[in-house]
């Protein structure tokens, strides 16, 4: 954990509001994430977590609100005025900062493992392709699957491929990374070895936001939490404090009842 975390923050979000139709699904969030600093978002399906995320990666746009990704660029639409809007471009440039792991890993089925991890780094960013391949046979040794790079993703077990899509991320070279509910997916038994790549890639001062049920990890883990509920951040707090003390009785409720 990262508590000297100083500078600019890699995320801040002011009044962050999405809508889809009639249905507001962000009324107005407010969430700072430094550098180097690890943050889960826990709270009840349908609460607006997975939108955040995706807004923060710029896969949906605001309608209301500020949002800062990265120490450059700023994206934000205010009450329907477009104060400013990213292009395309900056757009894409920005993703390529940002790594997203999903529930489903999403991995080329036609691709090797090595070639997985290879591929944005060579035809995004079009590093050489000697670096990229060092590069990321040192990140499958850093989730445990160095033996697997030949392999095919169907070879390999769930928690396997979801190590692998975190390696893919990080091929990129990102400077935040997004975890929508990781090990949701995975069989009770394969989801410790990829809680414990993410408590690694915590350690390195990666920073992270990361959407999860997983109570223990987020105590364990997370610098602070983040409770989501109706669209709004309820509590927001120090991990230990939030998880084990929580103020608000939405949140007392929720940790009841997922423990
Ligand atoms: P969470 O990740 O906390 O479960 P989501 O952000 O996925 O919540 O969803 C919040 C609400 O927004 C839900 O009611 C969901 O049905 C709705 N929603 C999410 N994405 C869309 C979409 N593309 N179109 C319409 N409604 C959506
Ligand atoms: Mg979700």
């Amino acid at each position: 954990m990262t508590a000297t975390a100083v500078g600019t923050p890699k995320v801040r979000a002011r009044g962050v509001r999405k809508s889809y139709g009639n249905l507001e699904v962000l009324k107005g969030i407010d969430l700072t994430v430094e550098q180097g600093e690890v943050l889960c978002l826990i709270g009840p399906s349908g609460s607006g977590k997975s939108t955040f995320l995706r807004c923060v990666n710029h896969l949906e746009a605001i309608d209301a609100g500020r949002l800062w990704v990265g120490d450059t660029t700023v994206g934000y639409e205010q009450r329907g005025t477009k104060l400013y809007e990213l292009t395309d471009k900056e757009i894409c440039r920005q993703r390529t900062e940002v790594g997203m792991v999903f529930q489903h890993f999403n991995l080329f089925p036609h691709m090797t493992v090595l070639d997985n991890l290879m591929e944005a780094p060579l035809r995004v960013l079009r590093h050489p392709k000697r670096e990229v391949r060092e590069r990321a046979l040192e990140l499958l040794e850093q989730v445990g699957l160095a033996e697997k790079a030949m392999s095919y993703p169907r070879s390999l077990s769930g928690g396997q491929q979801q190590r692998v899509a975190i390696a893919r991320a990080l091929c990129m070279q990102p400077g935040l990374m997004l975890f929508d509910e990781p090990t949701s997916a995975l069989d009770p038994e394969l989801v410790g070895d990829v809680l414990a790549v993410m408590r690694n890639l915590a350690h390195t001062g990666m920073t992270m936001i990361v959407v999860t049920h997983e109570i223990g990890f987020a105590r364990d883990v997370a610098d602070r939490v983040a409770f989501f509920d109706g669209g709004q951040i309820v509590e927001v707090g120090p991990a230990a404090q939030v998880i084990t003390d929580p103020q608000h009785p939405r949140t007392k409720e929720f940790l009841a009842a997922v423990r």
